[in-house]
């Protein structure tokens, strides 16, 4: 790639940072990787996975010289982080992020970077239920999609140059504006996590169903939010707190369709619940078409976590 990146700095390499690590690596995107954890420990199992070329629990550290900065940290820690990555930066580099939500961090970051950086947020679609450096694979984001929220001003070629990256380790990319992003996935991903989280404890909570009956019977339609509500709860707590308006307005009209099929259940309105389960089957093959999900009985997860 002729505009490739000399030096990339990922800060945090969990699921994400790890994934980018491998498939910048291996499809050859960026010359050196300079990898930050905030624990040891964390840093010590990336330097064991061979994931860079230089480890370091000091985020300054790791940017200097670097042409990309990634941050892979939950999204409440990103002002942090900007800040003490701030004065280390190198003009001219770019700075990103994978954080699920956008505004948020944009209002955290932004004003502690110097103006002679770019700044192109950026959110891979794209995930599993696991967290760590050994959760990571170079595949992760292949047929994804990657949104970018470059705030007013940026300047394109740097949005090109971040649109390229992703377009390397397979991503699909598209731009968007932060609070419009926001809104998008809180509807498709931020309220169903919610939902997940909610309805296992609910059923962890209700005394006539013992765990092992839970277990037992997981089959019935409620293996596939235990999955997802075993995902990481740092970083689920920080979606939650730093999308709290737009979770909150879709999670209104969740109440209200909620409400809407309750009374159909309880007024035995059958073609009421008929016609909306049409209308959702076909939501669910759209989704299959556009190649975001595959018709295999485990989603297709088996092979992406390695661990199902
Ligand atoms: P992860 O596997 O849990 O890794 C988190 C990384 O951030 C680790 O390096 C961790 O360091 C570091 N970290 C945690 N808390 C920190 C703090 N307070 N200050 C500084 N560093 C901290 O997480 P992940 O799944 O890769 O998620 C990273 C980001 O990607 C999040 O913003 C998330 O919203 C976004 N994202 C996640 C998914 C997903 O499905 N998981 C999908 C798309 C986007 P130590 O291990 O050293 O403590």
């Amino acid at each position: 790639m002729s505009d490739q990146f000399k030096r990339l700095a990922l800060i945090g390499i969990g699921l994400i940072g790890s994934s980018i690590a491998r498939g910048a690596r291996e499809f050859g995107l960026v010359e050196e990787i300079a990898v930050q954890s905030r624990r040891a420990e964390t840093v010590k199992t990336a330097e064991r996975l061979k994931l860079g070329d230089s480890y370091t629990t000091s985020a300054a550290d790791a940017v200097v010289d670097a042409d990309l900065v990634i941050v892979a940290v939950p999204v409440g820690a990103s002002g942090d982080i900007a800040e003490e990555i701030g004065p280390a930066l190198k003009p001219g580099a770019i700075v990103s992020d994978v954080g699920s939500v956008k505004e948020s961090v944009i209002r955290q970051m932004q004003p502690h970077l110097p103006k002679n950086v770019h700044f192109v947020p950026a959110h891979p679609v794209a995930g599993t239920e696991y967290s760590g450096p050994e959760a990571g694979f170079a595949e992760l984001f292949r047929g994804r999609w990657t949104i970018l929220t470059p705030p007013e001003g940026t300047d394109p070629k740097a949005v090109e140059r971040v649109r390229a990256f992703w377009t390397g380790l397979g991503a699909r990319v598209d731009t968007m504006a932060a609070d419009h992003h926001d809104m998008v996935l809180a509807i498709t991903s931020h309220v169903p996590h919610l939902i997940a989280y909610n309805i296992v404890s609910t059923a962890a909570h209700l005394e006539e169903v013992t765990e092992s009956e839970v277990m037992k019977f997981a089959a019935g339609g409620f293996r596939d939010f235990t999955r997802i509500a075993a995902s990481d709860p740092t970083m689920w707590r920080d979606v939650f707190l730093n999308n709290k308006q737009a979770v909150l307005e879709m999670l209104g009209r969740f109440t209200e369709d909620l409400t809407a099929l309750q009374r159909a259940i309880r007024f035995g309105d059958g073609d009421a619940l008929f016609e909306l389960f049409t209308r959702t089957r076909a939501i669910r093959r759209g989704i299959i078409d556009a190649g975001q999900e595959t018709a295999a009985p485990d989603f297709g997860r088996q092979h992406e976590s390695g661990k199902e």
